[in-house]
């Protein structure tokens, strides 16, 4: 079945605001959230696909990804919700319910432990990757090479020796907490904040992994395959998802964000999805016309030039230009003709070119000179 559009799921435009979203997606997650409609399938589905709008659409780099290359975009980036069981809905998007969206809405608490768990979110590594005008007239697969930071298997990410465990954190045993209470005028103030100790979680290692020191990640180098659409631009970015660096003990993975620039061509200019191209040719085949061939990003083109031709003439090629994105429809290619003016002549040659500046149509004339002794000739020339 074709994926329904994000922005019709959810029921805002498409410029719909953050807030927009976020109050539209309340409604309809409250109105189809599984708690409230047990063993309704139709309502799972519902809830399902409004979670899966939201979370693309709340994400900058996502939705930005959407807009531009649609459903395909987001596949191709890696991007690819599969809810399995409604549970994995809370897992995958823990970070945009920022844990407590529904215990707010349904008095609920999802979590399974009482314990605080903090988990960090990976960094995303962003990568420049240079193409030619050729790569991106047709697409491309690169493959890249990069340090990033994976879990560590020899403690499987915990950053704990191997069967030494965890201990109670000593600074605030094991609540994830530390409470200050402070006095003041307006009576006595507590004030509490996040364990720097432990991160939150109450617990700390007993003995550090030796192969992470206790980060529970690696750095590795890695290699990835990307494949790049035909038709991107300098500045357009594609996010992988999964690619980037792995945060510490048992964090989530970040994305890598590959930057597209484009290298610059020794023949061809791009303008949007045209392309430019100069070209010299002879003054005979200026004068006389004829057939040239000329580059083009898809192989050698044959073009007329036309008897007469002046220069700074522009002769489109149809569809010899770069492919939009999302129509895969191609632009043109430009070609503006110039003239040579030859440098270096023999004496030959010299001599036919004297005889050709004689011949009456080798250049516009003034007008008979003998004319301007006309009195009439003195009057235009003086008012025209
Ligand atoms: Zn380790
Ligand atoms: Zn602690």
């Amino acid at each position: 079945m074709a994926k329904r559009d994000y922005y019709e799921i959810l029921g805002v435009d498409r410029n719909a605001s953050i807030e927009e979203i976020k109050s539209q997606y309340r409604k309809l997650a409250m109105q189809y959230h599984p708690d409230r409609n047990p063993g309704n399938k139709e309502a799972e589905e519902k809830f399902k696909e409004a979670t899966e709008a939201y979370g693309v659409l709340i994400d900058e780099n996502k939705r930005r990804q959407y807009d531009r290359y649609g459903h395909d975009g987001l596949r191709n980036a890696g991007y690819s919700p599969d809810f399995t069981n409604i549970d994995d809905i809370f897992s995958t998007f823990s970070d945009i319910f920022g844990g407590s969206i529904f215990d707010d809405f349904f008095g609920t608490s999802r979590r399974t432990t009482n314990r605080r768990t903090y988990v960090e979110r990976g960094s995303d590594i962003k990568i420049r990757l240079k193409l030619s005008l050729e790569e991106i007239a047709t697409g491309t697969e690169k493959t890249i090479k990069l340090n990033r930071y994976v879990k560590c298997n020899t403690c499987n990410g915990t950053g704990a020796k191997s069967g030494t465990g965890y201990t109670t954190c000593y600074s605030c045993h094991g609540t994830g907490e530390i409470r200050q209470v402070t006095r003041s005028i307006f009576g006595q103030m507590v004030n509490i904040s996040t364990c720097p100790t432990c991160n939150g979680t109450g617990q700390i290692i007993k003995e550090k992994c030796p192969a992470c020191n206790g980060e529970g990640r690696v750095q590795i180098e890695d290699t990835v395959k990307v494949t790049i659409p035909a038709g991107v631009e300098q500045g357009n970015y594609l996010p992988i998802q999964g690619k980037g660096n792995t945060g510490r003990r048992g964090g989530t993975t970040g994305d890598l964000i590959v930057i597209i620039e484009e290298k610059e061509h020794e023949l061809f200019s791009r303008r949007g999805n045209d392309i430019i191209y100069h070209h010299l040719i002879s003054f005979p085949t200026a004068a006389l016309g004829g057939t040239i061939e000329v580059p083009t990003l898809y192989g050698p083109h044959k073009i007329t030039i036309e008897p007469g031709t002046q220069p700074g003439t522009t002769i489109s090629i149809k569809e010899h230009g770069l492919p939009n994105l999302n129509t895969y429809h191609k632009g043109d290619q430009f070609v503006i003709i110039n003239i040579y003016v030859p440098q270096k002549l023999d004496p030959k040659e010299k001599s036919m070119l004297k005889d050709l500046e004689n011949s009456p149509n080798i250049c516009p004339r003034k007008k008979d000179s003998s004319k301007s002794k006309d009195w009439l000739g003195k009057i235009k020339d003086l008012f025209m």
